[in-house]
């Protein structure tokens, strides 16, 4: 695995791989790897000859100072389970190769996007994911770009991003599905942060996920929201939404006709999970 940390030598030993008419699919991450992430290499090698991952700790994503101090690091283990994967190229690099001096952070139209569930919660979050995304492609310029379902609404939003960027951007967009423990907890970088204690606590959004899956043709979506929000709150969790949605735009489902999907956000203590699951 050949690991770049400057965006113009990257950029130019992926140009060349381009001129040889290489396919490159590409997976970014913040680090701290685990089963999730190397299920997007995994896919990225089957589907392209090259395959791409970055690591990089984005700062302008982070709306909470605290949540961007505590990120893991694990940058040895990384590299290892990277190569182990088959990776062919890491990007790793410093802040000022993302945002060099000068650098003018643009507005993003992602409407109604950017202001529910995760845009709520995290106001200014989908803008810092935009304004990296948008930077890796410029430098990468992938074939196939890799995301996890873990994160729904960030996929929704990178596939409006590169829509935004025009059509000569021509990236497919691949979601990979969410890896999970064996007790059902999707497996985060943030994990790393969970006592004992809330880490036996932490599978109870997969469970209340699954309760209105099994239960969605049965009852009434609301009566099953506020059921499974009770169940999280009586565990002790601090639930910001656990809600059924269409898949398509995220707006409120009323019914069980349309294909929809269930988001949840809640947080144990100070460490804040999300999770969802497609519904029918
Ligand atoms: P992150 O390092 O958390 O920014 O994640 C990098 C990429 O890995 C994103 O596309 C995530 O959606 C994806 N990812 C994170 N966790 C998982 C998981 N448990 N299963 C599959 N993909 C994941």
């Amino acid at each position: 695995m050949i690991i770049f940390k400057k965006a113009a030598d990257i950029s130019a030993h992926l140009d060349q791989q381009i001129k040889n008419g290489n396919t490159i699919g590409f997976a970014p991450t913040m680090g701290a790897l685990h089963e999730g992430h190397l299920s997007l290499i995994k896919k990225a090698r089957e589907e392209n000859r090259i395959t791409v991952c970055s690591i990089f700790v984005n700062p302008t994503q982070f709306n909470n100072p605290e949540d961007l101090q505590h990120y893991p690091v694990t940058i040895e283990k990384d590299i290892e389970q990277l190569i182990h994967a088959g990776c062919d190229v890491l990007f790793l690099p410093p802040v000022y190769e993302i945002y060099p001096p000068g650098f003018h952070a643009k507005q993003y139209d992602l409407g109604s996007l950017e202001t529910v569930f995760e845009g709520k919660y995290r106001p200014g979050h989908f803008q810092g994911v935009c304004q990296v995304v948008d930077r890796l492609l410029e430098i990468v310029r992938p074939n196939r770009l890799y995301l996890g379902q873990k994160d729904f609404q960030q996929c929704m939003v990178i596939s409006r991003l590169i829509e935004l960027l025009g059509k000569e951007t021509k990236i497919a967009v691949v979601i990979v599905p969410t890896m999970r423990e064996p007790d059902g907890l999707a497996m985060s970088s943030r994990n790393l942060r969970l006592s004992e204690t809330q880490r036996k606590k932490a599978p109870g959004i997969f469970t209340e996920l699954n309760f209105i899956q099994s239960h969605v043709h049965e009852q009434a979506l609301s009566a099953l929201q506020e059921a499974a929000r009770a169940h999280l709150e009586a565990q002790g969790f601090r639930v910001d939404y656990i809600e059924i949605v269409h898949r398509q735009d995220l707006s409120a489902a009323k019914d069980a006709s349309a294909p929809l999907v269930v988001l949840a956000a809640a947080s144990i203590d100070q460490i804040r999970l999300i999770d969802n699951m497609l519904l029918n």
